[in-house]
C-alpha cells in the first residue's frame, strides 16, 4: 500500500532532523509498503512566507495524508510578535484541535549504553528503561468551566472543575491496553480517587475495560504516589495510563529522568473513524523537545527523536510494526557502537554530526 505521511518540518533544527528521519522512511520503503511525502510549510517558517502559521494549505496537506510527521516550531525571530500568534499556539494547538487529538503518547527510554545521562542511580537504572506515558488530553480540570466569582471580599473565589465523560475514559483505557498488548503487558493507571470523585470514575470504568484485555495486568495508583515510584522503582512501569493534568506532570517527570531531551519522541492520536484513512490511525508524530535555536544551523542537532517519532507513526498509525521495531532496534544498535551527537557525550572530540548519526542508523536498518 502507499502511505501518505504530511511532513511539516517547522523552524530551526526542526528541517535538519526532518531529513534524517525522511531518509530512514524511504529506506524502508518497499514494494509492499510505500511512502509518498508531502511536506507543508508551518511555524515561523509558514508565518514568514505566508503571514500564517499554519496556512490553509498546509491543513489540506494534513487532512488528505494518513498521518502527520512533524518537526518543532517557534524560537527567538518570531517572539516579538503577540502571544495568539506565536508559532506554536498558532500552528500546533490548532492542529490539535482540528484533528481532535485525545492522547499523547510518551516513551521514556533509558538505553543501558547511556545510563550515565540519566540522573538516577546506575543501580536504579539497571539495564534501562522503557516506560511508555499515556495522557488523556480532552477531559480533565482544564476544559470544565471555570469560574471566577468576583466582588464578595473575602469570599471571592476561582474554581475549576474536573469533569470526565465515560466514552473519553473508555477509549484511552483502551489504547492504554492495546498499547500494553505490544510491550510487557502491564498497566498503571494514575488516578487520586481516594478524594477525588471524578478519579473514582476514572478507576471504575478503567477496571471496566480491563476485562476486555485478561492477558494485561492492571495495577492503579494514587498520583502522589507514582511520582515517587518514577524515581525510586521506575522499572516496575510498562504503559502508565494518566488523566489530562496528572499525565502533564509525570510525562515531564519521566523525560527528565532519562537524561537526553534529544532522543525522546512522542505521538498524539485522534479519534479512530474521524480522519482515519483506509481503516487507519491518524496521528501526529513529533519530538519532545523544541526547536533549539542555540544549536541550530551547525549540523549537530540529535537526530533521534525525530526518527523515533517516525517509528511511533510506522506503529501507531500505518500499523507496520515490523518496520516501527526495525528503526528502534537500528537506534539501539548505533548508540550501543557508540555513535554519539554531541548532545550525548562530554567528549565533544568524539561527538559525530545529524548526517553521520542518521547514517550510523540507515545502514543498520
Ligand atoms: P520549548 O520546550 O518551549 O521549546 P526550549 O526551546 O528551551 O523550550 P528546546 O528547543 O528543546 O527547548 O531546547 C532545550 C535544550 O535542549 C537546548 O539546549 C537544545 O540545544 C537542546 N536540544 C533540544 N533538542 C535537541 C536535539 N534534537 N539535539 C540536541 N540538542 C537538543
Ligand atoms: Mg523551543
Amino acid at each position: 500500500m502507499k502511505y501518505d505521511i504530511a511532513v511539516l518540518a517547522g523552524d530551526y533544527i526542526g528541517p535538519e532532523v526532518m531529513k534524517a528521519a525522511l531518509e530512514v522512511l524511504a529506506k524502508l520503503s518497499d514494494e509492499k509498503d510505500s511512502f509518498g511525502f508531502h511536506e507543508a510549510l508551518v511555524g515561523g517558517s509558514a508565518i514568514d512566507a505566508t503571514g500564517k502559521a499554519l496556512p490553509a494549505e498546509t491543513l489540506k496537506t494534513a487532512e488528505g495524508a494518513h498521518a502527520i510527521l512533524f518537526g518543532s516550531v517557534g524560537g527567538p525571530k518570531w517572539e516579538h510578535l503577540p502571544p495568539a500568534e506565536q508559532p506554536e499556539r498558532a500552528s500546533l494547538l490548532p492542529l490539535r484541535k482540528h484533528f481532535s487529538l485525545y492522547a499523547n503518547l510518551r516513551p521514556a527510554i533509558i538505553y543501558k549504553e547511556l545510563k550515565e545521562a540519566s540522573p538516577l542511580r546506575a543501580d536504579i537504572v539497571g539495564d534501562g528503561l522503557d516506560i511508555l506515558i499515556l495522557r488523556e488530553l480532552t477531559g480533565d480540570v482544564y476544559f470544565g468551566e471555570p469560574k471566577l466569582r468576583r466582588g464578595e471580599g473575602a469570599n471571592e473565589e476561582a474554581l475549576d472543575t474536573m469533569i470526565y465523560k465515560r466514552y473519553e475514559i473508555e477509549r484511552i483505557a483502551h489504547l492504554a491496553f492495546q498499547s500494553a498488548r505490544l510491550r510487557r503487558k502491564i498497566v498503571h493507571s494514575i488516578d487520586k480517587a481516594n478524594v477525588l470523585t471524578s478519579m473514582v470514575f476514572w478507576r471504575e470504568v478503567v477496571t471496566q475495560v480491563a476485562k476486555e484485555y485478561p492477558d494485561v495486568t492492571l495495577h492503579h495508583q494514587y498520583v502522589d504516589n507514582a511520582a515517587m515510584q518514577l524515581i525510586r522503582w521506575p522499572s516496575q512501569f510498562d504503559v502508565v495510563l494518566c488523566p489530562n493534568m496528572f499525565g502533564d506532570i509525570l510525562s515531564d517527570e519521566a523525560s527528565q529522568i532519562t537524561g537526553s531531551i534529544g532522543m525522546l519522541a512522542s505521538a498524539s492520536l485522534g479519534e479512530q473513524n474521524k480522519w482515519g484513512r483506509d481503516g487507519l490511525q491518524f496521528g501526529l508524530y513529533e519530538p519532545a523537545g523544541g526547536t533549539a535555536p542555540d544549536i541550530a544551523g551547525k549540523g549537530i542537532a540529535n537526530p533521534i527523536a525525530q526518527i523515533l517519532s517516525a517509528a511511533l507513526l510506522l506503529r501507531y498509525s500505518l500499523k507496520l510494526e515490523d518496520k516501527a521495531v526495525r528503526i528502534e532496534n537500528a537506534v539501539k544498535s548505533a548508540i550501543a557502537a557508540g555513535a554519539r551527537t554531541r548532545d550525548l557525550t562530554a567528549d565533544s572530540a568524539k561527538a559525530i554530526s545529524t548526517a553521520e548519526m542518521t547514517q550510523e542508523i540507515v545502514k543498520r536498518l
